[in-house]
This record gives C-alpha cells, sequence and structure tokens, in this order.
C-alpha cells in the first residue's frame, strides 16, 4: 500500500457489512485508492438481516425524525438497486408485494389500531383491512386472528443477495478488503489519519469511513482535544430462523407467501417473509445480551410459537438455521451519521434498519466529501451529540 501524501486521497472504510460496502459503492469515484479493513467481511449482522425496507411497520411513537430518514432510504433504493445491478451485473432479490400486519388477539389489535393512527398522521399508507379480506390476501394465515393492515409500501430485499452484488462491485473497482481488525485512530498534524491494526503496524489515510457496527465501540479516536473518544454503540441481539418449504407449500412462482407476514401475537412482535429462492425467515428477537450471539430455547420457542399462530401452515416447513446478530444501536437508538472530525465520517447505529439505511448512509458520506457539509435535516444524527465538549 503506498505512503499517503496530503494530495493522494485513501479513503479507508472500516467495516464490510451494509454500511461499509454502501460508502464504498457511493465514493468508488471520489478517491485515489479505497481500501476496506474488516477481519471478518460480508458476514456479521446484514448476512443475516430479514432484509424488510420498512419505512411504515417500522415507524413507532416518537421516533419521526427516524421515520423521515427511513422513508428518503426507501425513496432512494430502487435507483440505487438498479446502479448497483448495472455496475455489478448481479441481481438482487427484491419483492414489492408489501406488508400484511395482523393481531392474534383483540388487545393486539388495539395495539394496531393506535399505531396506525400515528403512522396516518405522519401520512403513511396503512389501511385496515378485514378478517375475511386477510384470508383473500393471503390464504395461509390463520382464520382465527382479530383483523390487521395492509401497507403496500414496504418491500423486502435479499441481504445475502445485495452483499454478494457489493462484492462484485469491489472487485470490478479494484477496492482491496484487508481481512485485518483496525484497534485505533488517531489524528494527525497534516490532518491526515494514522490507523493502529493488529500485527502488521499502522496505515494512513486522507479521508476515513468508520462502519464498523457493533465493533465500533471498540475503535477508539485519539481527537485532539478529547483523547480516546469511542462511540458509546450496544449490540442488541436479534435471533432469526430460516426454513425450507417442500413443493406442495409454494405458489407456482416458487415463493411461500408473497407478502411481508407481520404479526403482534400476545403484545410479541413476528415476521414471516419467503425471498425468492423459496427460502423461508421468521424473525426476530429483539434483546440486549451483549455481543453473545448464540440462539436461545426461548427466543426460538417464541418467534416459532408466534409464527405458527399466524401462519399455522409453517409448522411443516424443514428448518434450515437458527442464526443470530448484533443489531449495532446508539445510546437515543437513532442512527450515528455524520462527521467525528473533518474527514473522518461515521455511518452506524443502524439499529433495526440498517439494511434500508445502508444506500442512503453511503449517499450521504460522499455528500460529505464531496461538499464538507452535511444537510441540516440529517445534523440530528451526527456523532458529535455524544461529545459535548467536541468544537465540530
Ligand atoms: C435478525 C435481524 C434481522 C434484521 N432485519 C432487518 C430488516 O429486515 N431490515 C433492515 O433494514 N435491517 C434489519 N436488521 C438490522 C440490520 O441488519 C443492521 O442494522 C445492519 O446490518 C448493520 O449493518 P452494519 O454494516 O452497520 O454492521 P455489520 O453488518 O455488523 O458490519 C460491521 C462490520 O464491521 C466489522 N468490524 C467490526 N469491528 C471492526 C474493526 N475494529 N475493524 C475492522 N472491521 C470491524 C465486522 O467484522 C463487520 O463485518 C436486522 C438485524 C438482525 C440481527
Amino acid at each position: 500500500m503506498p505512503d499517503t501524501q496530503p494530495s493522494f486521497k485513501h479513503l479507508i472504510i472500516i467495516g464490510a457489512g451494509i454500511a461499509g460496502l454502501c460508502a464504498a459503492f457511493y465514493c468508488r469515484d471520489l478517491f485515489d485508492e479505497i481500501t476496506i479493513f474488516d477481519p471478518d467481511p460480508l458476514s456479521a449482522t446484514s448476512w443475516v438481516a430479514g432484509g424488510m425496507l420498512a419505512p411504515v411497520t417500522e415507524s413507532h411513537f416518537g421516533e419521526s425524525p427516524l421515520t423521515t430518514l427511513n422513508l428518503e432510504a426507501a425513496r432512494i433504493f430502487p435507483e440505487f438497486l438498479s446502479d448497483l445491478q448495472g455496475v455489478s451485473g448481479c441481481t438482487v432479490d427484491h419483492q414489492v408485494g408489501g406488508t400484511i400486519s395482523v393481531a392474534k388477539t383483540r388487545s393486539d389489535l388495539i395495539q394496531l389500531d393506535q399505531l396506525a393512527q400515528y403512522q396516518l398522521t405522519l401520512g403513511l399508507k396503512t389501511e385496515k383491512v378485514s378478517v375475511s379480506q386477510l384470508a383473500e390476501l393471503v390464504p395461509k394465515l390463520s382464520s382465527t386472528l382479530a383483523g390487521g393492515y395492509i401497507v403496500p409500501q414496504d418491500t423486502l430485499v435479499g441481504p445475502r443477495s445485495l452483499l454478494t452484488c457489493l462484492g462484485r462491485m469491489l472487485e470490478i473497482f479494484n477496492i482491496e478488503i484487508v481481512q485485518q481488525q483496525v484497534l485505533s485512530i488517531e489524528v494527525a498534524r497534516d490532518k491526515s489519519f494514522e490507523l493502529s491494526l493488529g500485527p502488521s503496524g499502522k496505515v494512513q489515510a486522507s479521508h476515513i469511513v468508520l462502519a464498523a457496527g457493533c465493533g465500533t465501540r471498540s475503535v477508539p479516536v485519539q481527537l485532539p482535544q478529547l483523547p480516546h473518544s469511542s462511540l458509546p454503540i450496544r449490540p442488541v441481539r436479534g435471533q432469526i430462523l430460516r426454513l425450507q418449504p417442500q413443493a406442495q407449500f409454494r405458489f407456482s412462482s416458487g415463493v411461500f407467501i408473497d407478502k411481508i407476514v407481520r404479526g403482534l401475537v400476545d403484545g410479541r412482535p413476528v415476521y414471516i417473509l419467503s425471498r425468492a429462492d423459496g427460502e423461508v425467515a421468521i424473525g426476530a428477537t429483539s434483546e440486549e445480551a451483549g455481543y453473545n450471539v448464540a440462539n436461545t430455547f426461548e427466543g426460538v420457542f417464541e418467534l416459532m410459537r408466534a409464527a405458527r399462530d399466524v401462519l399455522p401452515a409453517i409448522m411443516e416447513l424443514e428448518i434450515v438455521a437458527l442464526e443470530s446478530g448484533l443489531r449495532p444501536t446508539s445510546p437515543d437508538n437513532l442512527p450515528v451519521i455524520g462527521p467525528l472530525w473533518p474527514q473522518l465520517f461515521v455511518s452506524t447505529g443502524f439499529y433495526r434498519n440498517g439494511i434500508l439505511l445502508g444506500p442512503k448512509s453511503g449517499a450521504l458520506a460522499r455528500d460529505y466529501f464531496v461538499s464538507g457539509n452535511v444537510e441540516t435535516q440529517y445534523k440530528i444524527f451526527s456523532p458529535q451529540r455524544f461529545f459535548n465538549n467536541s468544537s465540530h
């Protein structure tokens, strides 16, 4: 790797999940060289995600800034997919059948009604449907549900096909992934950066995107006014099951269900989705379990029970895998997107919406590196909110 001179623009991206890969995609023509550091690329949380692009069903009370960002992220997603497929020559699994949100009990339905009222005040499209309409929309649904909603806007992407396409894009643009962990970032006097690596020393960069997901906290940044600052990102575990339907349980198109089904079952949320290749996923728990990525009896049992109550036909399917991932989450549950220091852009804290937010965060990194600014509406997501004494 060449020594970085101030005039040589070398972007180092820390982390090869959806955040880091989308930063590489959007910044691919801005730098003399781009290098990604990740000891375990394309395999962490982004690899196990459900892949719902759900600005509507993921909008919750008190999260309107996030909903605005999610809506913008969903708006640019189709163009991003089209560009990515064009440059990589790969196909991403993207399904646009919408979401059906169902309630098991009267009390679950009251919760869905309250959420729908809130979503309508934000101008989001969600429509109440009767139990008989639900049976027409998704014939495999339980006949004892209390009611539900249809949300046409939410779509589904296959995270593995998406990451595979992004990996192919890296090869085409000669963006190298170095399988090493970054231990710290230091700001040098000439305003470039020095990154400490494991066994092989140090490397310099003129620009950085810090996108290390739940590893972000363990990459301290030594800033002149603020030695050893670490971003307070915590892991929130999500367990998910993958199942394979036999031929007799599929539509002629090969899928088990052609819409995302979200259930509220005795107060517990569950979702069931079907990929283009037929595989079905049941997700996902949301647990404060530290960095433990184990699947637990309770987590898997509760997901299976809730899925059965919503879609009884799922009991016939064969289990392929139990998986789990750690959602990178900030103290206020909002994403962390923006500069921490000039030319050091942070892209993390995506929590439940990281697949959706990946392209938008990459586009924001590009805009920042080009203009030196972040639009006012996105400043609420700045990493500087965690460092009151910072002068930037
Ligand atoms: C079960 C489950 C279901 C989900 N479903 C959805 C969904 O339907 N829709 C949605 O939008 N989102 C969903 N999410 C959330 C989404 O998956 C995450 O928000 C997103 O994947 C986070 O992406 P990331 O790139 O920040 O992190 P990651 O994918 O975890 O990538 C971070 C990378 O950084 C690397 N790294 C860490 N430390 C270092 C270091 N020191 N040096 C170098 N590299 C480092 C890691 O090895 C890793 O490869 C789900 C999450 C889970 C767990």
